[in-house]
C-alpha cells in the first residue's frame, strides 16, 4: 500500500484480498434477502449474513462500529422509510416493504462494504421504481471510475441521474474510501459538480452507495441514535459496491464468484454480477 495525498493506493495482492472479502460480504447479502419474506424479522435477515461470514472466515466490520453506543450487528437493516443504519431486531417484514441490507466483512484487515434494497412479496410501483432507480445511479456513477476523472465527476452523475427520476440524494452520508478501515479518504457525496474533487488514480478503493430519498432530501436520527430516516416519511433505498480504480477500468470487488455462485449470480438484476438491467426486465424479476 502506497499513500497519495491522505489516500491509501492498494496493491494487486492487496485488491485480491479485498475482492476475497467482497465476495463473502455478497454472498452475505444474499443469504440475507432469501430471507427477506413476510413474516421474518430483521434480526433472521441479520442471523443468515452473519452465518455467512462465520463460515467463510469473515470478520463483521460493522459490529463495535463506534456510535453513540457500539453498533450491535453484523448488518444494517433499514425498512421503508429508514435509510441506512437500521438496528435488526424484532421488527416483523410484511408484504409491501422495502429492506436494504448494508454489510461490512474483513478479511485479513481489509474491508468490504456493499448494500442493496430488496423487496418484500408485492411492491408498489413508486417503491420499484425507486429500487430500479438507486441500482442504475450506482451503475451510472461506477462508469464515472476511470483513472484520470474526478471524485465529483461520480457525485455529478449519480446526482443527476437520481433527479432526472425525480427522486432526491441524501446529502448527510456520503460514499466513501474504504481497504484498512471501513471509512477512509476520500469522501464521494451523491451530488456535486463534475470537474470537482480528488483525482482517482489505480489502486484507490471507494464504496460507492448511492442513497436515495423518493421525498424531499432532509433526515432524521431516530431515538436509538443509530436508525436515519427520511424527515418526511417517504420511502428511500440505497445500493453499494466497493470499487477498485484501475487502468483496465473500475473493477467491482463485491460481487458473487460466477463459478461458486453459479445459480445466485444472476439474481436480483445483476446487481451480483455487475451490470444493471433494463427496468422493464427488472418489474418481472423482483426477488
Ligand atoms: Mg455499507
Ligand atoms: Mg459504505
Amino acid at each position: 500500500m502506497t499513500t497519495h495525498n491522505g489516500i491509501n493506493l492498494k496493491s494487486r495482492r492487496e485488491l485480491e484480498i479485498m475482492e476475497e472479502a467482497g465476495r463473502i460480504n455478497a454472498r452475505a447479502l444474499l443469504a440475507a434477502l432469501k430471507v427477506a419474506h413476510p413474516g421474518a424479522t430483521t434480526a433472521d435477515l441479520d442471523a443468515a449474513a452473519e452465518q455467512v461470514l462465520r463460515e467463510s472466515g469473515a470478520k463483521p466490520a460493522f459490529r463495535g462500529y463506534p456510535g453513540a453506543y457500539p453498533f450491535p450487528a453484523v448488518t444494517t437493516i433499514s425498512v421503508n422509510d429508514e435509510l441506512v443504519h437500521g438496528i435488526p431486531g424484532k421488527r416483523i417484514l410484511r408484504d409491501g416493504d422495502i429492506v436494504s441490507i448494508d454489510c461490512g466483512s474483513i478479511i485479513e484487515g481489509y474491508v468490504a462494504d456493499s448494500a442493496l434494497t430488496v423487496g418484500v412479496g408485492e411492491i408498489s410501483e413508486v417503491a420499484q421504481a425507486l429500487l430500479s432507480a438507486t441500482m442504475d445511479a450506482l451503475f451510472v456513477g461506477i462508469s464515472q471510475m476511470k483513472v484520470g476523472n474526478k471524485t465529483g465527476d461520480i457525485s455529478a452523475a449519480i446526482q443527476e441521474f437520481v433527479e432526472s427520476q425525480q427522486f432526491n440524494v441524501v446529502r448527510e452520508y456520503t460514499g466513501h474510501g474504504v481497504g484498512r478501515k471501513m471509512h477512509e479518504n476520500p469522501q464521494v457525496p451523491n451530488y456535486g459538480i463534475a470537474g470537482r474533487g480528488v483525482e482517482l488514480r489505480p489502486g484507490m478503493t471507494i464504496a460507492l452507495e448511492p442513497m436515495v430519498l423518493a421525498g424531499a432530501k432532509e433526515t432524521r436520527v431516530a431515538q436509538d441514535q443509530w436508525t436515519v430516516s427520511s424527515a418526511d416519511g417517504e420511502l428511500t433505498a440505497q445500493f453499494e459496491h466497493t470499487i477498485a480504480i484501475t487502468d483496465a477500468g473500475p473493477r467491482i470487488l463485491t460481487l458473487l464468484d460466477p463459478e461458486l455462485d453459479a445459480q445466485d449470480a444472476f439474481r436480483y438484476n445483476g446487481y451480483f454480477v455487475g451490470q444493471a438491467e433494463p427496468m422493464e426486465k427488472k418489474r418481472s424479476m423482483q426477488s
